[in-house]
């Protein structure tokens, strides 16, 4: 397992220029070492038995639904597309566990790969009028040959806070969650929202506090289906807390060192691996960033 936060660290060169000029993309997917990345039902092909992807030397004869990665620093194009895991010689593993296993450029990969397919796949028809849609610009873009409307993929912010006050933090658990675990309380950001107002009102919403300060620490593809999760720190203005039972399970205030061995897997509660961005969030808080 690597030890970074998941889908982040992509290396890859988007390569714009590319995407606008269809030739040189068609040009790009007949290059003699062009990669081809596969997902099975959205599941990534990894080499059976091994943590890296299986990557295809060429798309599948009637492959319409090809989109562009980008291109590695040697300048090789690399493009994912839908397929079959036996057909491409791997095993199809679940995006998670992936995101954790995976080199980080390849999960970063994954998290591009999966968050476009999955738009393309659901967003066939026109938002205006409600013709069929065309894919362009190497997959970050469908056209409407009908009305003219364009459509971008589109990217869901989400903000996944800690709030904090004098030495404890503020962790919570939904009922799904699995016994013992806890993590940061996260929301939708909702349209005419700042990140800001958005965690003043999540915080308020689900443990009835307030807070006085919003402080960024990183931010994480979420490839499920395309959200992008902003962490933060958050003062809070009292302990005092009014849970969201609709939402919430239970609310913890949590001590740095009852944090700090949950994090290490020796604690009373269980934290978030090191794949999501709760875990980096709550180990930033504890290694004395918000003081
Ligand atoms: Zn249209």
């Amino acid at each position: 397992m690597t030890a970074a936060m998941g889908f982040t660290g992509g290396v890859l060169d988007r390569a714009p220029h590319l995407r606008a000029d269809e030739a040189a993309l068609a040009e790009a997917r007949r290059h003699p070492q062009a990669r081809f990345l596969v997902l099975d039902r959205l599941k990534p092909v990894l080499v059976r038995g091994e943590d890296r992807l299986q990557w295809a030397s060429a798309a599948a004869g009637g492959q319409d639904l090809v989109v562009f990665l980008g291109l590695d620093a040697a300048g090789v194009p690399h493009f994912a597309m839908e397929g079959d895991a036996e057909q491409a010689g791997g095993v199809a593993v679940d995006a998670r566990a992936a995101g954790a296993r995976l080199p980080a450029w390849e999960g970063a990969a994954v998290a591009l790969a999966r968050s476009l397919i999955d738009w393309h796949r659901r967003h066939g028809f026109c938002a205006a009028c409600g013709a069929p849609t065309r894919m362009a610009r190497g997959g970050f873009l469908r056209r409407c040959p009908a009305c003219g409307a364009e459509h971008f993929p589109r990217v869901d912010p989400v903000v996944i806070m800690l709030a904090e006050r004098d030495g404890h933090a503020l962790v919570g658990r939904q009922p799904g969650f699995p016994p013992g675990f806890f993590s940061a309380l996260a929301g939708f950001v909702e349209p005419g929202e700042s990140v800001e107002e958005a965690v003043a009102r999540e915080l308020r919403e689900e443990a009835g506090i307030g807070v006085r300060a919003v402080r960024y620490v990183a931010s994480q593809p979420w490839p499920f289906p395309s959200s992008l999760m902003i962490g933060v720190l958050a003062a809070a203005e009292g302990f005092e807390l009014r849970p969201d039972f609709e939402e919430l399970e239970e609310l913890r205030w949590v001590s740095r060192l009852e944090c700090l061995a949950a994090l290490d897997g020796r604690g009373d509660w269980r934290a978030p691996p090191p794949l999501a961005i709760a875990h980096w969030l709550l180990r930033a808080w504890v290694e004395g960033l918000g003081d």
